[in-house]
């Protein structure tokens, strides 16, 4: 099956048992627990929702075959997802080595919990340079964790050439790949060991659920994370797992929509006059264009800019926008902006943001699926007021 044919089909079965219904889509499934007929096993498989539940069930299954990945997991929130798999891999005195401009929540979940409570030491490298990862290993090294293209600068990191170095030293290499989603980008294709994503932005795509996933194929490192995603109990409820089921339906079609509008804004942003600097990884400019031309098979929804000028012109084009809502978040059907600076990566120490080019002044853009001329009319009548 191809992408759109798994997102619509896999793990939705109608069932034509006697006394079944026959649906269509997924059930949603609330029940907390399940009936059995004998002491010993449970018939139908379920025992209790927290272990397991059909709905969230139909949903791994489903997130597995969009990653092309054997096992999925469902979680709570993306740091929940991540929350796990650090729980299921590392022990105190091990070392990680990660982006250095990862999604600000990432940071404070890696330096304020982990390496503060627990004892694990982190290394913010700039992954998009090899030379710099190998230096950073050392002995103590268990896990290489990238995103990529990173939040909001969008750099690109080789996935395939960092799973190799990984390799060569044992290290287990996690992918955040919830910009690009599994529509543009399969880490696990290009070497990597686990790849996670916050369904809250483009899997689920309507803006209305919570939620994270992790995908991979090694039965060991699944078998794992599913004791703590049972254990710690950080699940995806069911009817948060239906919301998602519904959204990955129409995943390919929005990405694509995301992708067209999002290369025509930076296009547009790029020719304006009020615009210093545009970062797009379908624009010929990106430093590491051929790189997103190899690794990614479209360049996503997320355009981040600065403007010539302050704060306040900044601070004016977002108030004057009408169909870009000032808010935190991306990957939605609907249009968003936001300063990193003062929102998103407000929890990334400052001298931090201002060594990574995290500007005040820097925006980022969560292109829609709206008419791109409507969006571009709203931008170019904003850009005059800055
Ligand atoms: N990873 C990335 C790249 C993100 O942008 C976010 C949230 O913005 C997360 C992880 C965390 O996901 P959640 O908000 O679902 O916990």
């Amino acid at each position: 099956m191809k992408f759109s044919t798994k997102s619509i089909h896999t793990g939705e079965v109608p069932d034509f048992r006697e006394g079944a219904s026959g649906d269509v889509i997924a059930p949603l499934h609330l029940s907390t627990t399940f009936a059995r007929e004998e002491v010993e096993t449970p018939t139908s498989g379920f025992e209790y929702s927290r272990s397991s539940n059909p709905t969230r069930k139909t949903l791994e299954q489903k997130l597995a075959a969009i990653e092309k990945a054997q096992f999925g997991l469902a979680f709570a929130s993306g740091l929940a997802a991540e929350t796990s798999v650090l729980m299921a891999l590392l022990k105190t005195g091990n070392h990680v080595i990660a982006t250095d401009d990862l999604y600000g929540g990432t940071q404070r979940l890696f330096r304020k919990v982990f390496a503060t409570n627990y004892g694990i030491d982190f290394s913010f490298v700039d992954t998009s340079m090899p030379a710099d990862i190998k230096s950073a290993i050392t002995e103590k090294t268990k896990l290489i964790w990238v995103e990529s293209p990173t939040n909001p600068l969008l750099k690109l990191s080789d996935i395939a050439e960092i799973a190799t170095i990984a390799k060569q030293n044992g290290i287990v290499v996690v992918v955040d790949n919830t910009f690009m989603s599994p529509f543009f980008q399969n880490p696990l294709e290009l070497g990597a060991d686990i790849v996670l994503h916050s369904t809250s932005k483009y899997i689920n795509g309507h803006s209305d659920s919570i939620g994270g996933a992790v995908m991979l194929n090694d039965k060991d490192l699944f078998e794992k994370i599913q004791f703590i995603q049972n254990s710690a109990g950080a699940i995806l409820s069911p009817f948060d797992s239906y919301i998602v089921l519904r959204g990955i339906k129409t995943l390919s079609m929005r990405m694509k929509r995301h992708s067209e509008n999002a290369q025509l804004i930076a296009e547009f942003l790029e020719r304006h006059p009020s615009v210093k600097r545009v970062i797009y990884p379908g624009l010929a400019s990106h430093p590491q264009f051929s790189l997103a031309k190899r690794q990614m098979s479209g360049f996503g929804g997320m355009i981040t800019v600065e403007l010539s000028g302050d704060l306040s012109g900044a601070e004016r084009f977002i108030k004057s926008l009408h169909y870009f809502s000032l808010a935190e978040s991306l990957g939605g059907v609907e249009s968003l902006i936001e300063l990193p600076a003062l929102m998103t990566h407000a929890s990334v120490p400052q001298e931090d943001r201002v060594k990574l080019g995290i500007t005040d002044t820097l925006i980022r853009i969560s292109v829609g699926v709206e008419d791109a001329d409507d969006l571009i009319n709203d931008m170019e009548t904003a850009l005059r007021t800055v």
